[in-house]
């Protein structure tokens, strides 16, 4: 039986919550507040408390799925970004670039965050965007 625990920080959102992650015989089965963590300090609400059960979920996703005829399909990361691009592509040149709103995620990095409103700023020439931390 290998059991032990990894330190990380709870991905759910911006606060950074530190948690220990249990992991048994390569399997996170649980996850536990770190005491000494200068944000958390001991503390996590209930979304980092069952961080653990979305990992092994078989309702993940975990590739990009595109709609083709109706339905869902999956797709390569290649195809996707295409067709999102090109969907874009058409609002914009049709509409003009306010009929786009972007919504940014507390789940990705400072960074990419601000790759985002950067590019909807920059690249499609609109003030739409905003993040889920306000919704
Ligand atoms: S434990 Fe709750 S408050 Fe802390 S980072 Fe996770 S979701 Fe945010």
């Amino acid at each position: 039986m290998d059991l032990r625990t990894v330190y990380t920080t709870c991905s759910y959102c911006g606060c950074g919550c530190g948690i220990l992650l249990e992991v048994l015989n390569e399997e996170v089965i649980g996850s536990l507040p770190v005491k000494t963590h200068p944000v958390s300090e001991g503390s996590l609400c209930i979304k980092g408390w069952n961080i653990h059960e979305f990992i092994g979920s078989d309702q993940r996703l975990k590739t990009p799925l595109l709609r083709k005829n109706g339905e869902l399909q999956p797709v390569s990361w290649d195809e996707a970004m295409t067709a999102a691009a090109d969907g874009l592509k058409k609002v914009v040149e049709k509409y003009g670039p306010d009929a786009v709103g972007i919504l940014a995620s507390a789940k990705v990095t400072n960074e990419e965050n601000y790759l985002i409103q950067k590019f909807t700023r920059a690249a499609i020439g609109t003030n739409n965007v905003d993040h889920c931390a306000r919704l």
